[in-house]
């Protein structure tokens, strides 16, 4: 379960877990999202079907309103007198911020939906 999420979370591929799913930095905003066709190590393909990731955005949604109720929670403890605008201004900055890390990790999340791990094919395959 812990090597599924590490796995999730580095963004490898999900059938071998040593592939890379993306080929920029996440802060590298002019490339961030831009994935391999297929993955370097086993061949798998990360595009199942055309507009594979369209469905990414319903895990965005869910990550986005997740850090929002989470900021919110903070502030409630930390802060219970806070204005609401600042609430808000802070959800919208930090999505700003975060903005390139929960596409990775939404479309990271996506994938692994529906490509499961191989021992074998990671056992054999050309990374190491
Ligand atoms: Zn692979």
């Amino acid at each position: 379960m812990f090597k599924f999420l590490g796995n999730i979370i580095s963004h490898k591929c999900p059938k071998c877990r040593k592939g890379p799913l993306f080929t920029h930095k996440a802060y590298d905003l002019k490339h961030f999202s831009k994935m391999p066709k297929q993955c370097e190590c086993c061949n798998q393909p990360y595009e199942l079907e055309p507009s594979f990731y369209y469905g990414a955005m319903y895990v965005s949604y869910a990550l986005q309103v997740a850090l929002l109720v989470t900021v919110f929670t903070a502030y409630q403890i930390l802060y219970p007198d806070v204005d609401v605008m600042i609430m808000i201004a802070t959800v919208i900055g930090v999505s700003a911020i975060l903005y390139p890390v929960i596409i990775r990790l939404s479309r990271s999340i996506w994938i692994h939906f529906f490509v499961s791990f191989s021992k074998e094919v990671s056992e054999n395959c050309k990374c190491k």
